[in-house]
C-alpha cells in the first residue's frame, strides 16, 4: 500500500504560532497553529500523522516530543494538536501549563504512516483507542465524515475507552459524526459506569460485541496503550484480517 503524495512539505524546523488554546477536558488542551508569513501551515498532511516539536527552553537541552494532528487536513488556516497532561510528564505540562496564544512551536513534519490508505485500503475502517490515542482518529473522522472524498472509507467505527464523561475529548463532535450513517461510534468508561456509554476496558469480547467485521473488507487502526493494541492485533489476526491491514500507533 502507498500513500498518496503530500505536495506541500517545508524541510527543517517550522515557526508555528499558537492562535487558539481550546479546553478539551479538564487535562486535554487543543492548540491551534499556522505559520504567520503564510497565515495557514505551511504543508500538507494525511489524517493520522503527526509533527515533532522542539522545545529549546524548558530544560538545560532541547527536547522532542511528537503530537499528532487532530485536525482535518482539508481544514485551511491551521492544523490543532490535542495534547493530554501526562501524570509526571515533563513537556504535556509543560504545555498546557505556559503555552499561550501567541506563543511560537518550533515543528518539524508531518511524520507518519499511520494513515487510512485512500483508494488501496479496504471499505470498513476500524478505529479503537485510548485516551489521548483517539487524536488520529479524531482527524480521520473530521477528514472523512460526510463522504468529502470519493475514496473515502465506506463505513468507519470507532471504540474508545476514556476514564469518565468528564475525559471524554470531543464528545460534542463524536456526538455529531455519529449521526452519519457510516459513521458509529462506541464509548466506554473504565472508571465510572453511566446510562450513556458502556462501562469496562476494551476487550476481545467487547470487539465481538460491538463491532461486525467482514475480514475481505476491513482495516483496523489501533493507537492506546501496547496492551490494548496486542488485544486488538490478535483479535483481527483471529477473525482474518491479514497484517498489512491491521496498524497500530505507540504514543
Ligand atoms: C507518534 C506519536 C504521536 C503522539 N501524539 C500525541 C497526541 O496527539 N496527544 C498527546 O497527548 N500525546 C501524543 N503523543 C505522546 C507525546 O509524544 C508524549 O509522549 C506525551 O505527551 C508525554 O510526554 P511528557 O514529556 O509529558 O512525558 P515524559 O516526561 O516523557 O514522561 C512520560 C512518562 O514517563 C515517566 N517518567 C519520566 N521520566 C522518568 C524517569 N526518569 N523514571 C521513571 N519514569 C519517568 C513520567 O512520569 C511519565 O509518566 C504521541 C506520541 C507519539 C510517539
Amino acid at each position: 500500500m502507498s500513500l498518496p503524495p503530500a505536495p506541500r512539505k517545508r524541510k527543517g524546523w517550522m515557526s508555528l504560532t499558537i492562535h487558539k488554546i481550546l479546553p478539551e477536558t479538564p487535562d486535554t488542551l487543543s492548540f491551534y497553529l499556522r505559520d504567520d508569513d503564510e497565515k495557514d501551515i505551511p504543508f500538507d498532511y494525511i489524517a493520522g500523522q503527526y509533527l515533532t516539536i522542539r522545545y529549546d527552553t524548558v530544560t538545560e537541552k532541547p527536547v522532542v516530543r511528537s503530537y499528532t494532528m487532530s485536525s482535518s487536513p482539508s481544514q485551511k488556516g491551521y492544523c490543532v494538536l490535542t495534547v493530554k497532561r501526562v501524570e509526571g510528564g515533563l513537556i504535556s505540562n509543560w504545555m498546557c501549563d505556559n503555552l499561550k496564544i501567541g506563543d511560537i512551536l518550533k515543528a518539524r513534519g508531518p511524520i507518519g504512516k499511520f494513515c487510512y490508505h485512500e483508494g488501496t485500503a479496504k471499505s470498513h475502517l476500524i478505529m479503537v483507542a485510548a485516551g489521548s490515542g483517539v487524536t488520529p482518529f479524531i482527524s480521520i473522522l473530521r477528514e472523512y465524515t460526510g463522504n468529502k472524498h470519493p475514496t473515502a472509507p465506506a463505513k468507519m467505527t470507532l471504540l474508545v475507552a476514556y476514564r469518565t464523561t468528564e475525559d471524554i475529548i470531543c464528545r460534542e463532535e463524536l456526538e455529531k459524526f455519529q449521526k452519519h450513517e457510516e459513521v458509529k461510534i462506541i464509548i466506554t468508561l473504565t472508571r465510572e459506569e453511566t446510562d450513556q456509554y458502556h462501562f469496562g476496558r476494551p476487550t476481545q469480547e467487547m470487539l465481538d460485541r460491538f463491532l461486525n467485521i467482514d475480514e475481505s473488507d476491513t482495516t483496523i487502526m489501533t493507537c492506546g496503550p501496547e496492551a490494548m493494541m496486542d488485544m486488538v492485533t490478535d483479535w483481527g489476526g483471529q477473525k482474518g484480517i491479514i497484517e498489512e491491514q491491521i496498524l497500530t500507533e505507540s504514543f
